[in-house]
């Protein structure tokens, strides 16, 4: 009979660590893999606050695709995907059609902005290289552009709006590069504001409150001003529109309050909540016997019933037991229940600190960064071995 074909859509964690596993799990001639993603390149999504703020290169937080994979294994097809028809199991690119049997949807999530008008319009998103290296140049044309109209102090307000994770990691960046930004342009620090606009009660919601004391007070010594429980009400050119009547003039709207599935998902038929698949105990979409979804497009509710929140380290678990379930499907044996396993969570909050929790433990401040870079390290072992830990990899 004819050999199976599997489909891997995206290249991020999910998708990545899935086409690894294939790799090593498939027998010679047993599928024929295809891996398709937009650039040739793997990011690491978990370095971008970096590059975005400008304190790292963005060449550090990504990795050719060719020199992950072995191509005598895996087809590799650089293009967008732009429909997923379940009906007759093909996926359409902007450039061609490719059939699949197996099909795995790793094409991450895209931002949420839960219908506040201007956002999607004035905001910028910490997605991809493209959107870094956008925010990067604009943060500092505003430092150019003010020298040129000193009276226009808005282009020195910077506002980050959503204080999880990703708002957090880059505020912490930004605050450290500011003062460099200040020298490099003769700008009175003094002019600079940071401002991070939260809906929630708290910061870091889901984090230890002493945890999240002890990081706000790390930033706010950097310099950054919080508004937590404050809603954006709108962002407009001139910039956002808070709850408690305050508008702040700013030039430079970061939004990072929220993530959905990719749009392509909803598009397909498939039945999600804010673009997310709530994928079954194999990772299957429901009624897609042959469909796998990982990563920020699936949804999986824990024990406690509540949905583990879109990180990139449920999406490599999931891509470990993806793989593991394709080769199940294909040899008809058993497929395996995923199950996470948290293995603690660290929030970098700039240069030499960090909060985390690994296991009942709390860490904070210097060994908290140091913790960091070793789960940074790792993954880069992971997915590359020492040469990619020696290239990319951050000890300093
Ligand atoms: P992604 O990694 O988002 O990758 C999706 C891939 O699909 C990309 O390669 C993209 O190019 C491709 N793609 C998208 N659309 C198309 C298309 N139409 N056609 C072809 N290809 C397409 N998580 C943690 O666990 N720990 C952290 O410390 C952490 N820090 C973070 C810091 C930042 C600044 C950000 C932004 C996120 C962070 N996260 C962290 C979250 C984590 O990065 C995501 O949950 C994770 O990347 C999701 O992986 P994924 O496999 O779903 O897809």
């Amino acid at each position: 009979s004819r050999i199976p074909r599997i489909v891997i859509l995206g290249a991020g964690y999910g998708g990545i660590i899935t086409a690894l596993r294939l790799q090593k799990e498939l027998n010679y001639n047993e599928a024929d893999v295809t891996l398709v993603n937009k650039h040739d390149y793997h990011y690491i999504t978990t370095h971008l606050h970096m590059p975005a703020a400008g304190t790292d290169h963005f060449e550090n937080a990504r990795v050719s695709i060719l020199k992950l994979i072995d191509e005598f294994k895996i087809d590799f097809v650089k293009s967008t995907v732009v429909q997923i028809r379940t009906q007759d199991k093909k996926v359409i690119l902007e450039d061609g059609t490719l059939s699949y049997d197996y099909l795995v949807i790793g094409l991450g999530g895209e931002p949420e902005t839960f219908g506040i008008p201007g956002l999607l319009e004035n905001a910028m998103n910490i997605r991809s290289i493209n959107t870094v290296r956008h925010i990067k140049e604009h943060i500092e044309y505003q430092f150019a552009k003010y020298k040129k109209e000193p009276r226009r102090t808005d282009y020195l307000t910077f506002v980050v709006g959503g204080a999880g994770f990703t708002g957090i990691e880059f505020i912490g960046e930004l605050a450290d590069r500011i003062p460099q930004l200040c020298k490099d342009f003769d700008v009175d620090p003094a002019l600079v504001k940071v401002y991070n606009v939260e809906a929630a009660p708290t910061a870091l919601p889901g984090f230890d409150p002493e945890l999240v004391e002890y990081a706000m007070d790390v930033l706010t010594k950097k310099g950054v001003t919080f508004k937590i429980a404050t809603a954006i009400k709108e962002c407009t050119t001139d910039g956002v529109q808070l709850a408690d009547g305050e508008f702040i003039k700013s030039q430079t709207v970061i939004w990072t309050g929220g993530i959905r599935g990719n749009r392509l998902i909803e598009e397909a038929g498939f039945e999600a909540m804010r673009g997310r698949v709530k994928v079954d105990e194999f990772l299957r979409a429901p009624g897609h016997e042959n469909v796998f979804i990982v990563g920020d497009g699936s949804l999986v509710i824990s024990p406690e019933n509540r949905p583990y929140p879109p990180t990139a380290q449920i999406a490599m678990q999931q891509g470990v037991v993806c793989a593991q379930n394709l080769v199940g499907s294909i040899r008809n044996t058993s497929l395996k229940q995923f199950e996470y396993k948290s293995k603690g969570t660290v929030a970098s909050l700039g240069k030499g600190e960090a909060i985390g929790v690994v296991g009942d433990k709390k860490v904070k401040g210097f060994w908290a960064a140091q913790l960091k870079k070793m789960i940074d390290i790792r993954y880069l072992f992971i997915i590359g071995g020492i040469p990619l830990v020696l290239k990319k990899g951050k000890f300093f």
